[in-house]
């Protein structure tokens, strides 16, 4: 077809197949309005199931594995040094988890009536868009969803084009496990990959330029983390920036900050990531992206133009999958009519190293930095049972209450398993429980749940 010829109608174009768009996608269907998701993969699950989330999690399972297997030699059980065949690996997490996942995705799309449209979308005006690439075509829309994602924040000065310098994309291919591994950026990415890569035998060292891991991060969760990972790690340089990186053709030279320069084999770059709205054609319409990239957006997700929405990283922080899928059925329950708002009072975060970090609503340091007063409970995890069972007391669950009702403001914790526990925080949170609740619970025993009631109780004892 000769692009320009015919122009499709459609209900919602979604730009972007990640989980905002698809999310949003799926929704308009069920609500009865027709909608096609341009990708320029001609994929669904975007970033974050091929390359991001849910590979890397994959891979911080193996890395689990392998460190529970050391730890068990404490317990008087010997499984000796870890064989790792990667074409194997490799090939369980592409086929068996992504593989699996996208075809699930693709059969639900086929089962909604949602079509995927493979090529890069340039919108033309607040009606219409042209698709360029593999399927050109034009499609003039009622309304648009615009979930273009994030892209990797690039190093300033630049990185080296060498093959060696990788992205999380990249790093998740697991092209091969490096001697020596440079981590720039002691964020998300640069803990978890650098924990996977570190449990497979690679030499890891994390520059971060912040003064502490995971900056933003409430101390008393990183803390634990810190301690374990200063093992794990063999060099970890705060308030450190490497101001050069070079490829020698054996390996690349970095210069750090204050520091001799260093050797590596890969060097694995995880500074942020930045909204993705550039070349969309947004200047055809009224959205007008911040000078991050970001598209501001209302409760609704709701752009200055009122037939362009927005969902997901693009929008800005945090920039997690589940809140850009919350946003994405917002927006597309918004376009149908329907009363709907973001108006969660918790996104749940989660760094899923070891152990796992996770935290919902007011934290203490924003609480303390907005001067509200707020009371404070902390279970440690050396007192729980089910710690104790599982060889780890390494834990803490922290209440966030607010003194004058007793309602759950946030909920911290550390641990193992603590991206699974956070979901009661984001009930107790989102349903404005109170610590009474919470300590009236009836939580089995022995898990590490009880940590809450515990938490609570103590708070109320002390009241
Ligand atoms: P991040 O913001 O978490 O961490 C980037 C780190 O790099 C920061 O600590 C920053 O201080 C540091 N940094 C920046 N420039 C630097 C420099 N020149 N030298 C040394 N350090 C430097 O970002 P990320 O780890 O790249 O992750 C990006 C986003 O992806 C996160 O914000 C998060 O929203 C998302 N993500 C989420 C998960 C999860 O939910 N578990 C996992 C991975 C990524």
């Amino acid at each position: 077809m000769v692009m320009g010829d015919l122009v499709r109608e459609v209900d919602v174009a979604v730009v972007g197949g990640g989980p905002g768009g698809y999310s949003a996608a799926f929704r308009c269907a069920e609500l009865g309005l027709e909608a096609v998701v341009i990708d320029a993969g001609k994929r669904l699950g975007g970033v974050c199931l091929h390359e991001g989330c849910i590979p890397s999690k994959a891979l911080l399972y193996v890395a689990g594995l392998i460190s529970a297997a050391d730890r068990a030699r404490e317990l008087g059980v010997e499984f000796g040094r870890p064989r790792i065949a990667l074409d194997a690996l490799r090939r369980w997490k592409t086929e068996r988890v992504v593989g699996r996942l996208a075809r699930g995705l693709a059969s639900v799309a086929r089962s909604k009536g949602v079509e995927v449209i493979g090529g890069r979308a340039v919108f033309e005006s607040s009606r219409g868009l042209r698709v360029e690439g593999d399927e050109p075509q034009k499609l003039r829309f009622a309304h648009a969803i615009v979930a273009t994602g994030s892209l990797p924040v690039r190093l300033p000065g630049g990185a080296p084009p060498s093959e060696r310098v990788m992205d999380s994309t990249a790093a998740v291919e697991l092209p091969e496990v490096p001697e020596r591994l440079l981590v720039i950026g002691g964020g998300y990415i640069g803990l978890e990959l650098g924990t996977v890569y570190a449990a497979l035998g690679s030499r890891v060292t994390v520059v971060e330029m912040l003064d502490g891991l995971l900056p933003g991060v409430d101390r008393d969760l990183v803390q634990p983390l810190a301690r374990r990972v200063e093992r794990l790690f063999a060099a970890i340089h705060l308030g450190t920036r490497v101001t050069e990186l070079a490829d020698s053709g054996a390996g690349v030279e970095a210069r750090l900050e204050g520091r001799e320069g260093e050797t590596f084999d890969r060097v694995l770059v995880a500074v942020g990531r930045r909204a993705q709205s550039e070349g969309l054609g947004l200047e055809t319409t009224r959205v007008r992206p911040d000078a991050r990239g970001v598209i501001p957006v209302d409760e609704c997700c709701r752009t200055e133009d009122p037939r362009l929405y927005a969902v997901g990283d693009v929008t800005g922080e945090p920039m997690l999958a589940h809140r850009a899928m919350r946003q994405g059925k917002v927006a597309a329950e918004a376009i149908a009519g329907r009363p709907s708002a973001f108006d969660n009072r918790a996104v749940p975060a989660v760094v899923f190293t070891d152990p796992e970090l996770a935290w919902c609503g007011l934290t203490e340091p924003e609480a303390h930095a907005a001067g509200r007063p707020v009371r404070v409970a902390r279970f440690a995890w050396a007192a729980s049972g089910r710690a104790a069972t599982l060889g780890r007391s390494d834990g803490l669950t922290k209440l966030v209450i607010d003194p004058a009702s007793g309602r759950v403001l946030g909920v911290g914790l550390v641990g193992p398993g603590a991206g699974e526990l956070i979901a009661e925080g984001a009930l107790a949170v989102e349903n404005a429980l109170r610590a009474e609740d919470l300590a009236a619970t009836i939580h089995a025993h022995p898990t590490l749940s009880e940590s809450f009631m515990e938490a609570a109780e103590s708070l109320l004892r002390g009241a």
